[in-house]
């Protein structure tokens, strides 16, 4: 398996293998992101498990990079939808991340 393309990691996702560790991964973090944690923010059971997605387990060394690490414990941890869309530089979870523009101009003054 080289998880190169989306219907391969798909096909990955869907795996029961995958699920039984993803849940265990959940478990052994607690439901806590891993990245807040690290910023010193808490981010954890807002909403009980399975109702939000809001936790996701992630390859910390990529899947698509890193096949053999697939299922290996020490390569997985727990994100918010947030960090995890943020670390893979998507930005669909707007409601979280509002990006605001800057309002005034601080260089480039007119008289
Ligand atoms: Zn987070």
């Amino acid at each position: 398996m080289q998880y190169q393309t989306d219907a391969e990691r798909m096909k990955f996702y869907k795996s029961k293998p995958w699920r039984k560790l993803r849940q265990s991964i959940l478990e052994r973090d607690n439901y806590e992101c891993q990245e807040c944690k690290r910023q010193g923010k808490v981010f954890t059971k807002h909403s009980k498990p399975g109702k939000h997605k809001v936790f996701d387990v992630d390859h910390i060394k990529e899947l698509e990079d890193h096949p053999e690490l697939a299922m290996e414990p020490d390569n997985l941890e727990t994100l918010c939808i947030r960090c995890h869309n943020h670390k893979h530089g998507r930005y669909v979870w707007n409601a979280f991340q509002f990006k605001r523009k800057p309002t005034k101009w601080d260089d480039d003054e007119k008289w």
